[in-house]
């Protein structure tokens, strides 16, 4: 729903992601080894040469969401190629296959090792708040456990990492998200080329939310939040129905339409009339007043910031608000 825009500038972004990476070791004291060491050796064994000769660690962990089905695509086609080379039995193929899987999962396993620094990085780059897939829960989660007490991200993997193990730990795959928007998005592989830290996710353009009165209150007398409707409707292409279908978007928002309703009482109690003579008693201008009382949304404000930024702004289109 909302676009993942990077904070800072790519490289200083990325040098500050391996830097997080490398503060984790594998093992203990001097015999340490990072993870772009650890990708090195399994290199060394040379069935694993062979899938990824011409591939090197930052090429995997910086992979831009535009290249990652074609870049799965090569590597699945390798692993496979290399097990038919090694076993003459399907049986020993499938075993080379998930043992392939499992030596990368142990590279770049997210959880346990990576999943502390990568969540600080995370707090630390970006303003994230809310969920990019639904814009309606916050992500950030406070552990509470016996040895830590911080703040935390669920972060999901758009790409799974049990299918595509080497990419546990590809900052591009990683989206910030909740706990609702993370088990839907597992079970479907349909609609991959829309990851929203991608550069071509146009989401927040292309669709918007549209208010539908009831046929009672067509003169806009609504009297309850029962007279109105929301949906999430795209323009001149529908490219993000099946997302808004998976992540069930519509009837999840349903249940907020309260918010849209006490937008339009409040359109109803302060016509502009009052918001004058709000501005001549208080001094306030008229503009900071309107968006104090409506709750706007800026024009180029970051909608990931809070929840239901993005149904406010585009309802208080609709509205005329802005
Ligand atoms: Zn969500």
């Amino acid at each position: 729903m909302i676009q993942l825009k990077y904070p800072i500038p790519q490289k200083k972004l990325e040098c500050n992601y391996l830097k997080s990476l490398f503060s984790t070791k594998f093992g203990q004291g001097k015999n340490g080894t990072t993870v772009k060491q650890k990708f090195d050796e399994l290199k060394s064994n040379n069935s694993y040469d062979v899938i990824f000769f011409d591939i090197s660690f930052e090429e995997i962990i910086f992979l831009k969401p535009e290249n990652i089905k074609c870049f799965t695509n090569k590597i699945e086609l390798r692993i496979i190629e290399q097990s038919k080379i090694e076993y003459q039995t399907i049986e020993n193929e499938k075993k080379f296959i998930y043992e392939a899987k499992e030596k990368l999962k142990e590279v770049f396993k997210y959880k346990d090792k990576f999943q502390e620094p990568i969540s600080k990085f995370f707090e630390e780059n970006f303003q994230t708040r809310t969920c990019y897939f639904c814009n309606i829960h916050f992500v950030n989660e406070y552990k509470i456990d016996e040895e830590n007490h911080q703040n935390e991200f669920t972060l999901d993997h758009f790409y799974d990492k049990a299918t595509y193990p080497y990419l546990g730990l590809s900052l591009y795959n990683l989206i910030p998200s909740c706990y609702t928007c993370n088990s839907k998005l597992k079970k479907n592989e349909e609609f991959k080329n829309l990851a929203p830290s991608s550069q071509k996710y146009d989401f927040e353009t292309k669709v918007k939310f549209k208010l539908f009165l009831d046929d009672s209150c067509k003169n806009l007398h609504i009297k309850s939040k029962d007279d109105i409707d929301i949906a999430l409707k795209e323009n001149y292409s529908n490219q993000y129905d099946k997302y808004i279908e998976i992540f069930k978007l519509n009837e999840r928002y349903k249940v907020h339409k309260d918010i849209v309703f006490k937008m339009i009482e409040n359109a109803e109690l302060y016509p502009e009339s009052r918001l004058r003579e709000l501005q001549n008693l208080t001094g306030i201008p008229f503009q900071q007043i309107k968006k104090d009382i409506f709750n706007l949304i800026d024009e180029n404000e970051d909608l990931s910031k809070q929840p239901f930024s993005k149904l406010i702004k585009d309802i208080s289109e609709e509205l005329k608000l802005i």
